[in-house]
């Protein structure tokens, strides 16, 4: 494992933390991207990762990331575009759509669509050379329906579609693309309503083995789900005969 490098964005917390230990632990060599420098910088420290300071929302900033990745780590062979946000800050009151601010609005589609856009605009092409694999985190959202957010659904489908769709474009390539689909995960951004019941929420690290797992093993186009008490499973693509 001694050549593999690794970049995750929103590695500072949450699922993506647990994503950086387990790659690292396997020996990998990871690049810690997020903006919350404080946690992103602490965890980096206790894991052995590197940590990358990053906006996903800006290119510049991530395109100067990457840049400090290659030179220090090496070009990643494994990519994990990981950082989200819901439209309003955990603990505060979900807006009804007419009441979302166009600021919320910006902020939202810029971390969950932008950074994807920018991560795989900038990655893709130099992980060609050495091959590897990027996975998107979507959501469960991304295939239902989520009346609390209905902005943070729209960006988890928009994922799915541009992931599959990525991926199928670069089918020859040596670079594979794959969709996470969590359901609730134990971290910082879930709403205290998804924390009880049926579907409460998994540890983060059962979460993070899925997506290394699709990260080393999975399958170019592949959208697998996660929920608690099911093992995961692949979803396809509904076939419109294109
Ligand atoms: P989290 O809040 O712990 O992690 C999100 C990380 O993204 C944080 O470290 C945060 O600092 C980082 N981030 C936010 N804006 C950023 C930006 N502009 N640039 C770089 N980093 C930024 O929550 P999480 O649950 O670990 O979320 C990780 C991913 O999983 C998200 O895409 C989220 O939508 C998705 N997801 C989570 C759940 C769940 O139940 N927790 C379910 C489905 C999908």
């Amino acid at each position: 494992m001694a050549d593999e490098v690794a970049l995750v964005t929103g590695g500072a917390t949450g699922i993506g933390a647990e994503v950086c230990r387990q790659l690292a632990a396997s020996g990998a060599r990871v690049a810690l991207c997020d903006v919350n420098e404080r946690d992103g910088r602490q965890h980096a420290a206790a894991i052995g990762a590197t940590f990358i300071p990053c906006d996903v929302t800006r290119y510049d900033a991530f395109a100067d990331a990457v840049a400090t990745c290659e030179s220090t780590l090496g070009v990643p062979t494994f990519v994990h575009l990981n950082a989200g946000i819901m439209t309003v800050p955990t603990g505060d009151a979900f807006l009804a759509i007419e009441a979302v601010s166009l600021e919320q609005y910006r902020r939202i589609m810029g971390v969950n669509l932008d950074g994807v856009f920018h991560g795989v605009k900038l990655l893709l092409p130099r992980m060609r050379v050495k091959g590897g694999a990027i996975t998107i985190t979507a959501s469960i959202a991304g295939l239902g329906v989520l009346p609390i957010d209905p902005l943070y659904a729209t960006t988890k489908y928009g994922l799915i579609g541009f992931g599959r769709s990525v991926a199928a474009a670069n089918a020859s390539g040596n670079v594979r693309i794959n969709v996470l689909c969590p359901g609730v995960v134990d971290t910082g951004i879930v709403p205290d309503a998804f924390r009880t019941g049926a579907h409460g929420p998994m540890p983060p690290a059962v979460m993070a083995a899925e997506a290394v797992d699709l990260l080393r093993n999975g399958a170019n186009g592949e959208v697998r789900v996660k929920l608690r008490d099911r093992e995961a499973f692949a979803v396809g693509p509904t076939d419109l005969g294109a």
